[in-house]
């Protein structure tokens, strides 16, 4: 710990939240160097979905490293590339009777995003992009310009430009509705909105303070942006690959995006790994166009396609995350109703969910104290006021039950004092 504070840049984050030096984890567990455990609620910001070191996709990639399988082969063929795209179209696109091709970026979330930005660009001939308040993109120029939080955007040290921010749904307390005030300022030529080339949006928005769109208004804004010929961008980083539920966070809404990223959980392993999915007529990129050394991360496809066929073969992931984060929201209630003068918010869908502690800092106070008995829960939000219940999917109900406990204890605990 004494080398990561004097060596490591001050931009270090997790670690302060998390004041101790992990060594080993496995499935919802993680043990520091003194051998605590620590129940995880945090899932890797949404990268461990099937949780720590899943045994099956370990074996894959000691099979693969042990046979002298490809590491890197820039964007060549690789045979574990072929295999993961051959699963994903049998087990993802084919069953969702979904057609996209498959784009690798940068292995990192806001590589696919700023390559479907610049794809959409180059479709449509136009610069502009709206993207919804409180959505959050990544943290390259181009992801920094459609994301909302205003500490992210100065530390751009740039003009951001060609974008312009819209209500996301449940912005207007007053409630007007998000959609109407989108196709208003759409339709206005003296609005001084331009035609886009594309809306970029989350479904249930991850740094942003787990606000929930609903089904209805992702459906409006599929139809606004058919009808005046702009291009919708899902971004399923966060909420994607079963965190709601189905694989796909749009599918419960019948949408069909344009464009969607991926990154996060898809490798399954927690290895870095992102696509962008294109809808095949949108694929007008020249060859190499958007290029990069590290497009294809081999070991990445490996665990990749081991967590398609250990999870997507059936739909028994997608029912046990509907039920199990319904419990969870049930028994996040429960715990709102029974600690005084705590006016807390449950937001969420499936198992990505929020609570809303509306007092600046409220949410790090309890995170704090979750973190001394044991429990891995971050803030997300203005003023992290808004804890985010990210365990990974593959929890079992009584540890699941174990750290909503820990949380209950945490919350009488800061709301005492
Ligand atoms: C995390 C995240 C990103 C950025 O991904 P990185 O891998 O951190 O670059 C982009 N969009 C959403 C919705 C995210 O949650």
């Amino acid at each position: 710990m004494e080398a990561i504070q004097r060596l490591e840049s001050s931009v270090r984050g997790y670690v302060r939240s998390f004041p101790t030096t992990f060594a080993t984890a496995e499935a919802n567990w993680m043990s520091d160097v003194s051998g605590r455990r620590y129940l995880d609620f945090l899932s890797g910001a949404g990268a461990l979905n099937y949780g720590h070191n899943h045994p099956v996709m370990r074996e894959a990639l000691q099979e693969y490293l042990l046979g002298g399988g490809i590491a890197h082969g820039l964007d060549m063929a690789t045979v574990a590339k072929r295999e993961f795209l051959e699963t994903f179209e049998a087990l993802v696109l084919q069953p969702r009777h979904l057609e996209y091709r498959v784009q690798f970026p940068g292995p990192t979330g806001t590589n696919a995003v700023e390559a479907a930005l610049k794809l959409a660009r180059k479709v449509k001939q136009r610069s502009g992009i709206l993207h919804f308040t409180r959505g959050f993109h990544g943290m390259t120029l181009g992801a920094i310009a459609v994301t909302g939080n205003g500490e992210v955007r100065q530390s751009a040290g740039v003009e951001l430009s060609a974008t312009d921010a819209m209500p996301f749904d449940g912005y207007f307390a007053d409630g007007q509705r998000p959609e109407e005030h989108l196709e208003h300022l759409l339709d206005d030529p003296f609005s001084g909105i331009d035609q886009p080339a594309a809306a970029i949006v989350e479904t249930v928005q991850g740094e942003g303070g787990v606000h929930v769109a609903s089904d209805r208004w992702l459906q409006a804004l599929e139809r606004v942006c058919r009808e005046r010929d702009i291009l919708l961008i899902v971004d399923d980083i966060q909420a994607g690959v079963g965190r709601t539920g189905p694989f796909f966070s749009f599918e419960s809404a019948g949408i069909k995006p344009d464009i969607v990223t991926l990154a996060k959980s898809i490798s399954g392993m927690g290895l870095p790994m992102a696509l962008v999915l294109i809808r095949p007529d949108l694929d007008i990129w020249a060859a190499g166009e958007h290029t990069g050394t590290f497009r294809g991360n081999n070991h990445a496809f490996v665990t990749a396609r081991a967590a398609l066929e250990t999870f997507w073969s059936s739909d028994e992931l997608s029912r046990r995350v509907d039920l199990h984060g319904q419990h969870i929201r049930q028994r996040l209630e429960q715990i709102v109703d029974d600690a005084d003068g705590f006016e807390a918010q449950v937001r969420g869908r499936g198992m990505f969910n929020g609570l809303d502690c509306r007092i600046p800092d409220h949410g790090s106070a309890i995170a704090g104290a979750c973190f001394d008995r044991g429990m891995i829960i971050e803030t997300t939000g203005e003023k992290d006021k808004v804890l985010k219940v990210l365990p990974p999917l593959i929890s079992p109900l009584e540890d699941l039950n174990y750290g909503l406990d820990i949380l209950a204890e945490a919350i009488q605990s800061a709301t005492a004092c």
